[in-house]
């Protein structure tokens, strides 16, 4: 029997980086904040050695960091783009997104010495006309489509025209695009992918989603930022109650759950989007 594939994923930015306190930071400040990345990348690294994963990294901290993304891609790991500022796919123009697209996949590259060929849009705001932009920028696959819609920054796209097939969606001859893992409960999308909706819901009950998506669709795809696993981040006060809320929400004992899920799913097949997708 073949084992169920899980694929996990780290979109790799830190805690001043992330589109819920861009109200409170403007990205011209992010110089003269506290890098907390990088360490954080270190305590996830320590658990991922066994459980190879895909990296999806910001070209701000790959240029800060370079040494850190070098050493993701040593330890076995896949390293793709998460764009180079955290720009929103529908806040900036299509120019603007091809350069990012380009300057980010470049970095990698130069750092890595290794092709990169994956990317994932900044709170997921993937859209039809970022899909044919990436495929023009060398990219073979994005992962960034959630279909849980009731989040307003999550991109939207009508994806059934094209093939699905048990390793995603075929987009074109040579892209893919890899969605994130949503639970369905009577017609209902509920989000079960990770990042926020797994710190929030109780262990037990989030393992049961998985282990029916595991059961449905024959892999699961999970993610999770550095920072979700580090209570000590300062914190911005002077955000709202529900920003501070989504951004706040049990961090303390996420890095435990994390342990226990790879602890709970040691069965699965680990993999990289670009092994599974065998791009
Ligand atoms: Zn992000």
């Amino acid at each position: 029997m073949t084992k169920p594939t899980f694929l996990f994923t780290v979109d790799v930015e830190d805690w001043f980086q992330v589109e819920n306190f861009k109200p409170w930071i403007a990205p011209d400040t992010w110089s003269e904040r506290e890098l907390r990345v990088e360490h954080n990348v270190h305590r996830l690294l320590d658990l991922l050695d066994e459980f190879p994963s895909t990296f999806f990294i910001l070209g701000w901290v790959a240029e800060k960091l370079p040494h850190l993304i070098k050493e993701i891609s040593e330890r076995g790991h896949e390293v793709a783009s998460h764009g180079f500022g955290h720009q929103l796919c529908h806040d900036i123009k299509p120019a603007d997104l091809k350069q990012d697209l380009i300057h980010s996949k470049q970095l990698l590259e130069d750092i890595t010495g290794s092709e990169v060929v994956g990317y994932r849009a900044p709170s997921f705001s993937i859209n039809a006309q970022a899909l044919e932009i990436l495929e023009q920028c060398g990219y073979r696959y994005d992962s960034s489509y959630n279909s849980f819609e009731a989040n307003p920054r999550y991109g939207h796209l009508d994806l059934s025209q094209y093939r699905r097939n048990s390793r995603g969606i075929q987009i074109s001859e040579s892209f893919h695009e890899l969605p994130l893992s949503n639970f369905t409960l009577m017609s209902r999308t509920l989000p079960w992918s990770g990042g926020g909706y797994f710190r929030l819901f109780p262990y037990s009950l989030f393992r049961q989603g998985v282990r029916n998506i595991l059961s449905k669709q024959g892999y699961y795809l999970f993610y999770l930022h550095p920072w979700e696993i580090d209570d000590g981040q300062p914190r911005v006060s002077e955000a709202d109650r529900l920003s501070r809320f989504r951004h706040y929400c049990n961090l303390k004992t996420a890095y435990k759950k994390i342990q226990r899920m790879l602890r709970d799913h040691a069965h699965c097949q680990f993999t990289t989007c670009r092994e599974f997708l065998k791009v």
